[in-house]
């Protein structure tokens, strides 16, 4: 028996090794992933549930790898961030994903974009600066870009990030709360942001026509952002009784599996014109 553990102690052990030979490979890879052009953003539509129209896309990166394929944002930010490699992936995404605005433009498609930014991003004093300038270089109005961000983003340094998101909005940026409900802020420490817009977590909102508990909590946090001036996204609607609900309740944007995956560029013109949206 002893010796029946010992062995799969040793296959444990090289799995580890394995792993973190893996990982350590992955990080040196990610480095240059950039540069060889291997990331590419995928677009989720934004519905405007009282419009019924989409006037957003969420830009979503994934990592198209030479060797295994396309790999989820989740495997690689966290990687991204401990090696400091965020400033670089976001300074990218929003390169790529304004030039995409400008072509779906001349295409007589307007879409407004959503980035994802993170708690890195907001700790580069010069973070601000890029933003607003490299909107500048590019001739787009500053409406077209909204940034969304997570709280955990925000609560290991509030004062500076608080700071640059102040001169972000003040400038005419939409700045939106990310994941709302899974983080440990209260909606009162949260609206000291200066944000407009709430996305309530997928977790939420996925089973929301089965969850007496989850319709509790949208509809509370639907009301508790509408009395404060904020405007609801829902993300995670997959389902038709989803997308009716807070349609009724009056939450103003909705995403999700039911409306579209997200989508690489070309496909967003093709569904665009074949959804009644
Ligand atoms: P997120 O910002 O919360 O994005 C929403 C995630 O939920 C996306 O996963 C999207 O594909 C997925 N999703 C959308 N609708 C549904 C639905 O109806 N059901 C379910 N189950 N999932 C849905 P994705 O693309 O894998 O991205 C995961 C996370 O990676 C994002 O979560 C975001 O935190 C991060 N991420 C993605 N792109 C970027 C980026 O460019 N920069 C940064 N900093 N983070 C990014
Ligand atoms: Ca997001
Ligand atoms: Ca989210
Ligand atoms: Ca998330």
């Amino acid at each position: 028996y002893a010796k029946k553990n010992k062995l799969e102690q040793q296959i444990y052990n090289q799995q580890i090794d394995g792993n973190t030979l893996d990982r350590l490979q992955l990080i040196n890879e990610l480095k240059s992933a950039i540069d060889n052009e291997e990331l590419v953003l995928f677009y989720q539509p934004k519905l405007d549930l009282k419009l019924k129209k989409v006037t957003h896309v969420e830009a979503l990166v994934r990592w198209r790898h030479p060797d295994r394929g396309m790999i989820p944002p989740d495997d690689f930010i966290p990687i991204a961030e401990q090696m400091g490699q965020m400033n670089a992936l976001t300074r990218w995404v929003m390169n790529e994903s304004i030039d995409q605005y400008l072509k779906w433009k001349s295409q007589g498609i307007e879409l407004c974009i959503a980035i994802n930014i993170s708690a890195e991003n907001l700790k580069d004093v010069h973070f601000c600066r890029y933003v607003l300038d490299l909107i500048t270089e590019k001739g787009v109005p500053i409406e077209v870009l909204t940034l969304e961000i997570t709280e955990d983003a925000v609560v290991s340094d509030p004062e500076n990030a608080i700071k640059q998101l102040k001169v972000l909005k003040n400038s005419g940026l939409k700045l939106s709360i990310d994941d709302y409900g899974t983080g440990y802020s209260s909606l009162a420490q949260l609206k000291q942001l200066p944000v407009s817009e709430l996305k309530i977590d997928k977790s939420f909102v996925q089973n929301l026509m089965v969850s007496a508990d989850d319709q509790i909590i949208v509809s509370s946090t639907l009301q508790l952002a509408h009395n404060l001036g904020l405007s609801v996204v829902a993300e995670g609607i997959e389902d038709e009784g989803a997308l009716n609900w807070l349609i009724e309740r009056g939450c103003e944007m909705g995403q999700g599996y039911y409306l579209s995956r997200p989508l690489d560029a070309e496909k967003i013109a093709d569904w665009l014109a074949n959804s009644p949206y």
